[in-house]
């Protein structure tokens, strides 16, 4: 096990720059998750920290060896891809054995090895198999085998949950997170599903156009998104936005007044002031019409989701969505006014210049 770290790391194809500058620390045994949309420079990052990309400029350390000339096979990590990238001529024995067997290890060690690793991701009966005979998602598990054996200071992922269905991504993605609490590893993971990015990671970094957004828990980035980017890019559906106006602690746009929470205000808002308001489909919830405060909206559709239904809205024309618990939702039909409320403690307000949230955790 190590620390990873990436100090002013920088780099670029020719004259296009596609990390622009990344300091970013991995603890000891850390599930750390690097997510952003495609194109954002994930991969460049897991790929130059294994030594298949040289760094522009930046130190990279693993442990505390700096690894930035160091030969892939030399920086003690192991590399799990979304293409399994098995050997087709060999069984999942010698599939799994072979990262040893070139190494030279010790035959009854290289033995020991596979079988405690087989038996971790439920293999043991599939060790004689060769790749073609095997589902997808078990192709995945001999990968994550060939891998462990080799017990390496860090574990690198580069989305390797993107070829399997949905079923079976979210099966793979509860063995990830238990082989994560049995190894301790420290492990990397790249991707670019949000739900991935939440469910597995103890940190993530939220990357956009090869910079960092923002680091911290899964909870820290949902609940107290540093910009509007980060808000909008996790949690499904998405975060409602509104541009308005705050006056004092109230926001007010066509069809919009809510109040806001002066507690959670991090930033000095002046009395009056141009901002957007975010708030998730699931903190709006019905309110009586009478109600001064609150969102004016009119039914689209429903969208029932057996506990859950998403109520989709318009406002002035402007679609967002509603998450009711669908007892609350029985009786709504599409064109029907609605008023929607959300608590002064659940809105979240960027700056409609640079989208920096104004707002803290008290
Ligand atoms: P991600 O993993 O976030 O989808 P990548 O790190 O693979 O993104 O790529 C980031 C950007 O760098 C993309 O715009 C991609 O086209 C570009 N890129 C990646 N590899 C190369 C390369 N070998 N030559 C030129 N451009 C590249």
């Amino acid at each position: 096990m190590a620390k990873v770290s990436f100090r002013g790391f920088h780099k670029s194809y020719g004259k296009t720059q596609v990390v622009k500058g990344v300091d970013l620390e991995i603890k000891d045994g850390e599930f750390l998750v690097i997510v952003g949309p495609s194109g954002c420079g994930k991969s460049t990052l897991l790929r130059t920290l294994a030594g298949l990309e040289d760094a522009t400029k930046g130190e990279i350390f693993i442990g505390d060896r700096k690894v930035n000339d160091l030969k892939p096979k030399d920086r003690d990590i192991a590399m799990v891809f979304q293409s399994y990238a098995l050997y087709p001529h060999m069984t999942v024995r010698e599939n799994m054995s072979f990262g040893l067997r070139i190494r030279k290890m010790d035959p009854a060690k290289i033995e020991k090895a596979v079988s405690e690793a087989a038996k971790l991701l439920d293999l043991t009966e599939l060790l004689d198999r060769f790749p073609k005979a095997m589902s997808g998602g078990q192709r995945q598990r001999v990968a994550m085998g060939r891998a462990i054996v080799r017990k390496p200071a860090v574990f690198l992922f580069d989305e390797p949950l993107s070829n399997l269905d949905a079923k079976l991504r979210h099966q793979m993605r509860v063995e990830l997170k238990r082989l994560h609490q049995r190894l301790g590893s420290t492990m990397l993971y790249v991707t670019h599903d949000q739900i991935e990015a939440m469910t597995l990671a103890d940190r993530i970094a939220l990357i956009d156009k090869g910079l960092i957004q923002q680091v911290g828990t899964p909870d820290e980035l949902y609940s107290w998104p540093a910009n509007k980017f980060t808000a909008s890019f996790l949690g499904s559906p998405s975060m409602n936005f509104f541009e308005g106006e705050l006056q004092g602690t109230v926001f007010k746009a066509e069809g919009v007044e809510l109040l806001v929470d002066p507690t959670i205000l991090a930033k000095q808002v002046d009395a009056s002031r141009r901002v957007i308001l975010g708030v998730r489909p699931h903190d709006l919830y019905p309110a009586e019409k009478t109600e001064k405060h609150g969102l004016r909206a009119v039914v689209d559709l429903t969208e029932p989701l057996g506990w859950e239904t998403l109520v989709h809205v318009k406002l002035n024309d402007l679609p967002f969505v509603a998450r009711f618990e669908s007892a609350h939702a029985t009786k709504i039909q599409p064109g029907d006014e609605i008023l929607l409320q959300a608590s002064p403690k659940d809105v979240r307000l960027f700056d409609v210049e640079t989208e920096e949230a104004l707002c803290r955790c008290p």
